[in-house]
């Protein structure tokens, strides 16, 4: 598709008339003021309202995209912008040359139409795409009398943190709620949702993993019965609802502009979101100007850890779990070269005799590995420890039966890469990690993988264990990390010892 602008107005056009071009060679588009007696369709209201979106992902014709935008309720902005001979893209960000490519394009008739392959994936933006988005009023938001039916019991750490998040949503302040692994974050953020909802506010809870958005989308609804959700992830079906609470992976963050009053990012240290700086250009482009952020981690960077302590941050930690029981502290146990020895089909001793206990004891128990080699060499080993022993990795095609069968105790030790890492629940486990010292191992994943200790109130407690040869700085710091929080647990009485 090519432009004119005629009449202070952009006229779209199929065919390559005279004057014409792609919209990113046009210097500046005008918006049309608002027609007021123009009738607008409202299921294009309820489209648009908030998003970014292409031609392609519009059931609608381009003739009727144009009448709004005539009549001042639709808009059009560069899909491709030039800052001088430099290519940006408005829709994740990107300005590296290597993630731009062109092709010969039917829809523009150039011979070398750029488009951005960082964020093809949501469909792909050239030199010819407009982004198209809304001017007009916005749906009407329909409440219930009754906006929140939750009605259960927050922890002391809990409830302070659940006031300061509803404070500062309803002030558009940003805040990092940092909140130890099982200290029950998620209820935290229901008051702050609440108020943001009764002030008519648009709320949007994303996170780095579909498995999180299937995990959360039952739960707030059961808990905001008569509130509409859209659940968005790749290949969902909610594509197109407007809602007044969204909950999203951050991917799907990237077809939103300017939408959300209050938009509450999710374990904002976990991957993708930590690689790809698209993530949080998308993240930043779907508040609106003025809204709330509201960051939700278990583990900090280092970085976001030093601004919380030189003041350049506001945050709020919620040190203990709701069982009022400490975190487990890693103990650390040197091994000696473990790599070698498994290229020998052995394991070092003290791990072995680490799982054997275990298994006398019938007390199940997460293992892991820095990489998937090392794990398959010592699978077969601790095998003939019990037949049953088991390993999983992020593309195992079983890896929803594994987990499923450790939580129904079929499997005694499940051995395991980083992916289980976070995110997951089994009631009663210690936790082992062989060659703690690997580059892998960051802090905030030591931390992480420490944290699927003593989870339960039924079983509080754990051990976990680091096997290692040779302390990294990331280990200490985890360590010191955990100690740290049980201190301040114990300090604000948050935890009985
Ligand atoms: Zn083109
Ligand atoms: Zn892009």
């Amino acid at each position: 598709m090519r432009f004119i602008v005629s009449e202070d107005k952009l006229i779209a056009t199929r065919n390559q008339s005279e004057g014409s071009m792609p919209i990113s060679k046009i210097s500046s588009i005008p918006q049309p003021p608002i027609n007021p007696h123009f009738p607008f369709n409202q299921e294009l209201q309820l489209l648009l309202t908030g998003k970014q979106l292409l031609l392609d992902d519009l059931p609608f014709p381009l003739e009727e995209i144009q009448a709004h935008y005539e009549n001042g309720y639709s808009t059009y902005r560069k899909g491709i912008e030039y800052v001088g001979k430099k290519l940006v893209c408005s829709r994740c960000g990107n300005k590296e040359g290597r993630f731009f490519a062109s092709f010969p394009c039917s829809r523009c008739g150039e011979r070398d139409c750029r488009y951005c392959r960082k964020c093809i994936m949501m469909g792909r933006i050239s030199e010819c795409a407009p982004l198209i988005g809304w001017n007009g009023p916005p749906p009407k938001m329909e409440l219930p009398e009754q906006v929140l039916t939750w009605n259960s019991h927050l922890s002391e750490g809990q409830a302070e943190a659940s006031n300061k998040v509803k404070e500062d949503i309803s002030q558009n302040q940003e805040l990092l709620v940092w909140a130890v692994c099982g200290a029950g974050k998620t209820e935290v953020l229901f008051h702050g949702i609440e108020a943001a909802l009764i002030a008519h506010k648009r709320v949007c809870i994303a996170t780095p993993r579909t498995d999180v958005v299937l995990e959360l989308s039952p739960r707030l609804q059961s808990s905001f019965p008569n509130i509409s959700i859209a659940s968005l992830y790749g290949g969902s079906e909610d594509r197109h609802l407007f809602a007044p609470l969204t909950i999203a992976t951050t991917h799907q963050l990237l077809r939103f502009y300017q939408a959300f009053d209050t938009i509450i990012l999710d374990e904002v240290d976990a991957f993708p979101y930590t690689v790809d700086d698209s993530l949080k250009f998308a993240a930043k482009q779907a508040r609106k100007p003025t809204s709330a952020m509201i960051y939700l981690t278990a583990t900090p960077n280092e970085k976001w850890q030093r601004e919380c302590r030189n003041g350049k941050r506001a945050f709020i930690t919620i040190p203990a779990r709701f069982h009022r029981h400490a975190l487990p502290v890693p103990e650390f146990r040197w091994c000696g070269n473990w790599q070698k020895q498994l290229s020998k089909n052995k394991l070092p001793n003290n791990i072995v005799q680490w799982i054997k206990i275990r298994l006398q004891a019938h007390k199940q128990a997460l293992v892991f590995f820095p990489h998937i080699p090392y794990m398959e060499k010592a699978l077969p080993i601790l095998q003939t420890l019990h037949p049953e022993i088991q390993a999983v990795h992020a593309s195992d095609p079983h890896r929803k039966e594994k987990v499923q069968k450790m939580r129904s105790i079929e499997i005694p030790i499940l051995l395991t890469t980083t992916i289980l890492e976070r995110g997951v629940t089994f009631s009663n486990i210690d936790v082992a990690v062989i060659g703690s010292e690997e580059e892998i191992f960051t802090e905030s994943a030591l931390v992480q993988m420490a944290g699927r200790a003593g989870r339960s109130a039924e079983y509080p407690t754990g051990t976990v264990t680091f096997f290692h040869y040779g302390k990294t700085n990331a280990m200490l710091r985890a360590k010191k990390q955990i100690q740290t929080m049980n201190l301040d647990a114990f300090k604000q009485g948050l935890i009985d010892k």
